[in-house]
């Protein structure tokens, strides 16, 4: 119970930054005097400040307000992409202090992975200056599924050799930092509920593009996590009935009709078809060279093919928001994670407008949807983000606790 409580005021602390015990006691139900006792504690500790400077509540009695100590500790974040390893250290606050990412080793033999990790989360700490028992822990970010309970990365996308890796005791023994394990998605939703575009929103989806496709849902402030940890698996939602096979079992998935493997692909199917397009040149002489960034260079020179592609592509995108709105009834849509660069303004101006006119709730009040404020680094916050959740919210810890 007193680990529960410090967590409930240590919350509303974060959240408010600069708040009066008499008004967390208000929000919390707990008494003033549990209240100062918690607070004393985290003075002593040196987590939490008094700013010094006092508001004057409508009685005129000036109240003193506290404060994160945002040095006093940070976090890790290491997010797993089959592509890269992207790293970054937090303070208190959750604000990144410095943020580094490498390719992931290739063939990606989990040992050769783990001792990457491990060699990026020294350099990043040694850049940041932050000494290591400063060091609350490490959040590790992982494509799912995942075994929570074991801390195992179960059978990740992309490494199919990869099965019931026990990530979070691997990690742990190369950093010798307390390790949080979860679902990419899911982090970089924590992290966008931290200190991205879903912060103080209570209802909310998150659509992560990564070298495929995840979601997380924020329901009544919570993260709706279902009854085996993977919920909210946006890419795996069928789109086209009878379409391509996906490695999940599913067919005609989101993920297999827009992940950006699946965007080259459909454009060079298109190319090799005869499709008449400025990308027919270049596609003659070297395939490869059609990536993301030229296939939109080329539908914003107004080239037809690459257009096409890109608006069914942000069509079916369009069309998932869609159903999750109408499922969920959330009142803000997030789009982020790297596997939209290049494609952001498009995908974000597409869902919008499907929202706007074919949600069910729009005559009631307009769902929002933007894009992530914290772009390709949001799943490395996200985890970083974990390990201070667990500090801090309540349910989260309970959840989290080994
Ligand atoms: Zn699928």
């Amino acid at each position: 119970m007193g680990r529960y409580n410090r967590a409930v005021v240590l919350e509303q602390i974060q959240r408010v930054d600069g708040i009066s015990r008499l008004d967390i006691a208000e929000h919390t139900g707990l008494t003033p005097q549990t209240v100062s006792g918690i607070v004393r504690k985290l003075l002593d500790e040196g987590i939490v400040r008094e700013d010094g400077s006092s508001r004057v509540n409508s009685g005129g009695k000036p109240r003193t307000t506290l404060r994160v100590n945002a040095d006093a500790g940070s976090a890790v974040g290491l997010h797993f992409d089959p592509a890269e390893l992207a790293c970054v250290v937090v303070d208190l606050l959750g604000r990144p202090l410095v943020t580094r990412r490498i390719p992931t080793p290739p063939g990606a033999d989990p040992a050769e992975v783990v001792a990457a990790m491990a060699g990026l989360v020294e350099d990043v700490l040694a850049e940041a200056a932050v000494p290591r028992e400063r060091v609350l822990g490490l959040g590790l970010a992982s494509p799912g599924p995942i075994d929570q309970e074991h801390g195992m990365v179960v059978a990740p996308p992309q490494l199919t050799h990869w099965t019931r890796v026990p990530m979070r005791q691997l990690l742990s023994a190369a950093t010798g930092l307390h390790v949080t394990l979860d679902n990419d998605s899911t982090a970089a939703a924590i992290g966008e509920r931290w200190g991205g575009a879903g912060r103080g929103v209570a209802n909310f989806a998150y659509f992560f593009f990564g070298t495929g496709i995840g979601g997380g849902l924020i329901l009544n402030h919570q993260v709706y996590r279902g009854g085996s940890f993977n919920a909210a698996e946006f890419g795996h939602t069928s789109v086209t009935q009878g379409g391509l096979e996906c490695y999940c079992g599913n067919r005609g998935c989101l993920e297999t009709l827009v992940s950006s493997a699946a965007v080259r692909a459909e454009t060079r199917r298109r190319l090799s078809a005869g499709g008449a397009s400025a990308l027919t040149g270049p596609f003659r002489a070297d395939p490869e060279s059609i990536d993301i960034a030229a296939i939109v260079a080329a539908s914003r020179a107004g080239d037809p093919l690459a257009t096409g592609v890109l608006e069914e592509a942000a069509g079916y995108i369009a069309s998932v928001v869609v159903n999750v709105v109408n499922v969920t009834d959330v009142d803000l849509v997030v789009l982020g994670g790297h596997g939209i660069r290049h494609l952001e303004e498009l995908y974000v101006d597409t869902v919008r407008a499907a929202v706007a006119t074919r949600v069910m709730s729009r005559h009631i009040r307009v769902v929002d949807v933007t894009l992530s404020p914290l772009g390709a680094d949001a799943a490395a916050i996200g985890a970083a983000a974990l390990v201070l959740h667990s500090t801090y919210s309540p349910q989260l810890s309970a959840l989290l606790s080994d």
